[in-house]
């Protein structure tokens, strides 16, 4: 297959049964040098780039539906994080041999999660070479909502939502030979985009949890130039974490990565909009700690004492690269 026939097959399996110019805002989409968008009067545009390399951000023999469907997810999991509108993207394939049922199976991929969110794939380039991904995603946002990392406050709650640590544990059981809870193998990782939105307004810092807890708290800390308290035993886990001694749990939730949960920060004023949060999306969103003005995050263990992690034998205890 040619280049050119399977950009043609790409263009056709993303356009299929999708709503008219003036709801994708599309007005030129793939087929040109360059695509022509409509932002909306009073919106701003929100751009996140992320790219996955074969044997380093997935194992050589992920599915291509899987590949299609993460490469999205981890680029609308950073616009969440900015509270915006995920709107367009631009994809970028390295492909070892021009196939098309590979290219098929990773659109369907793509698809599954572009539909759902209302996202029209509007470009890309297509070459030969070892097998990469990279993804451009743009969305939209109204001025001065954008949730910063540099906006953290003393006295703030931090929060974050659904689990964290389930994605390490599920593969270090699935490594370990041990049954794995699928659910968390997040190959396909739901990101948080309704929660970023209905943050967008309210909370003043975000980020999403890539890197794993501590480090992307981290990155927030020292973006906002304050600290933060974090007691470990409000840390959220999944259900199969249940079995681990609270060292390794810990382990796993400070250090361990993919998760792609929202870590925030709330003014208190708004504590009493994490019920309303929870009811209407349906998620888990937990308050484990807060900012504190002098820098640095104390880890706080059972009976209030203060935690070094590691310090206090965390042997598997690494920042991610
Ligand atoms: P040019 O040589 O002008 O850069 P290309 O042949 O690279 O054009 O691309 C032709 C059209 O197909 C462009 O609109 C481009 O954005 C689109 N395109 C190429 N590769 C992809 C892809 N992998 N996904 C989506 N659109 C693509
Ligand atoms: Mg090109």
């Amino acid at each position: 297959m040619k280049e050119f026939q399977l950009i043609r097959q790409i263009q056709q399996q993303t356009s299929a049964g999708l709503a008219d110019a003036k709801e994708t805002g599309v007005t030129l989409g793939i087929g040109d040098d360059a695509a022509v968008l409509e932002v909306p009067a009073g919106y701003q545009l929100v751009a996140a780039m992320d790219t996955l390399n074969a044997g380093t951000h997935f194992p050589l023999d992920t599915s291509a539906f899987d590949i299609g469907f993460k490469c999205l997810a981890v680029n609308l999991s950073d616009l969440a994080a900015m509270g915006a509108i995920p709107r367009w993207a631009l994809l970028s394939l390295s492909l070892p041999q021009a196939g098309s049922d590979w290219v098929r199976s990773f659109t369907d991929g793509f698809n599954s999660l572009a539909r759902s969110h209302g996202l029209s794939l509007v470009g890309g380039d297509t070459t030969s070479g070892p097998l990469s991904v990279s993804l451009t995603a743009l969305g939209i946002v109204e001025p001065g909502k954008a949730l910063q990392r540099s906006a953290a406050k003393a006295g703030d709650l931090l929060v974050v939502s659904g689990a964290v640590g389930g994605a390490a544990f599920a593969l270090a059981q699935l490594q370990a030979g041990k049954a794995a809870d699928e659910q968390y193998l997040l190959d396909r990782p739901q990101p948080r985009v309704s929660l970023g939105r209905a943050l967008a307004g309210y909370a003043n810092a975000c980020i999403d949890i890539s890197d794993g807890l501590l480090a992307d708290l981290r990155h927030v800390l020292k973006a906002s130039a304050c600290g933060a308290r974090l007691e470990l035993e409000k840390l959220p886990a999944t259900d199969a974490m249940a079995q681990l001694d609270d060292e390794s749990k810990w382990n796993y939730q400070l250090a361990g990565g993919d998760d792609y949960e929202l870590l925030f920060t709330l003014p208190r004023q708004y504590r009493s909009k994490l019920a309303d949060w929870r009811q209407q999306l349906d998620i888990r969103l937990s308050v484990i700690g807060e900012i504190e003005p002098q820098e640095g995050c104390r880890c706080i263990g059972p009976g209030g004492v203060d935690y070094d992690p590691v310090k206090s034998g965390f042997e598997h205890f690494q920042q991610p690269s």
